[in-house]
């Protein structure tokens, strides 16, 4: 079997306001992510990619559903208490802005190391180095080209691009299988983008490592995934191979957000000029398909069945009545 990863029928809710009202983030999602494959995760704000995310990095719990990791089934095991087991090595996040995510009192010698000492996974059967946590700290920085000269260097010391280095040092430096990636890019300047985007496509293919990319910008999933998830309200509403999803979108969503981009060229998710308001994500109506009263392809039947996901070229999919 070649999944890393396989998630079947996963929610997310929470509860809201008195009684027994919750909003809907994440709903029935089931997808996989292969070994070595980068996964795009594409959707508006609002659309549970980032829940989504928390919970395949094991930070939050899911509200009921399967997360089969390496064939062993993860979503039993309390997010709370991952930090102190194995799995957190063999899952782990980028988070968006490198700045934050660093603790303005530790070196990058100190950042990188940190997760390695704390797991312990620096001599262990997850290092792929070997050696000293010392020796394995220098491997690392040599890996995502942050000269050793700067590993004695504070955050404050450092720029957006080297900050980013020590940040995805750090992912690295307990071994992951699945590293999950939340907007990498999107914190820095448009110049250093680029570079670091091929940093991390080096290492993806170098690693064999899996990834889950999150973001906003279809260009650099385009650019950076061999399959793409688009999320609307919580819910998938295509799954397929990048250039199939973006070059010949089914759910009417997706076409909607590829044709917004002028000329396939423009950097952010579009802003959609869609009619209508967007369905409350609390207590949504379970029988009517979510992008029903934005959606120009709408008919009567959306309003009272939901749509499934359904195949319609080998591993493309869409959840549409019409598509
Ligand atoms: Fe639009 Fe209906 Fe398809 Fe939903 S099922 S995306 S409302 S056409």
């Amino acid at each position: 079997m070649n999944d890393l990863l396989e998630v079947r029928a996963l929610n997310k809710r929470y509860p809201v306001g008195p009684g027994r009202r919750a909003l809907h983030a994440v709903e029935a999602a089931s997808f996989t992510i292969r070994r070595g494959e980068s996964l795009g995760l594409v959707g508006e704000s609002g659309s549970g990619k980032s829940t989504l995310a928390r919970i395949l990095a094991r930070l939050i719990d899911a509200t009921d559903g399967s997360i089969v990791f390496a064939g062993e089934e993860l979503s039993t095991l309390p997010a709370a208490r991952v930090a102190r087991t194995p799995w957190r090595a063999r899952i782990q996040m980028v988070l968006q802005d490198p700045g934050d995510s660093l603790n303005p009192r530790c070196t990058a010698f100190q950042a990188i190391a940190e997760p390695m000492l704390r797991l312990g996974t620096a001599t262990g059967p997850s290092s792929r180095a070997g050696g000293s946590v010392a020796e394995r700290v220098t491997e690392l920085a040599r890996q995502v080209g942050l000269p050793e000269a700067l590993l004695g260097r504070f955050p404050h010391q450092l720029s957006g691009g080297q900050k980013a280095r020590v940040g995805i040092a750090r992912a690295l430096a307990p071994g992951p299988e699945l590293l999950i990636l939340d907007e990498p890019t999107s914190a820095l300047d448009v110049s250093v983008q680029a570079t670091i985007l091929h940093l991390l496509d080096r290492l993806r293919k170098e690693l064999g490592i899996s990834y889950l990319f999150v973001s906003h910008d279809l260009n650099v999933v385009r650019l950076m995934c061999e399959r793409i998830l688009v999320m609307y309200l919580g819910r998938i509403a295509e799954i397929g191979p990048t250039e199939a999803v973006l070059d010949a979108p089914l759910h009417p969503y997706t076409q909607a957000l590829v044709a917004a981009i002028p000329g396939r060229r423009r950097a952010n998710m579009p802003h959609l000029e869609l009619p209508g308001e967007p369905m409350s994500p609390i207590d949504p109506d379970p029988n009517t398909c979510r992008f029903h009263g934005r959606c120009p392809k709408a008919q009567a039947l959306c309003v009272r069945s939901m749509p499934l996901l359904r195949e319609h070229a080998p591993g493309h999919q869409a959840a549409c009545h019409v598509s």
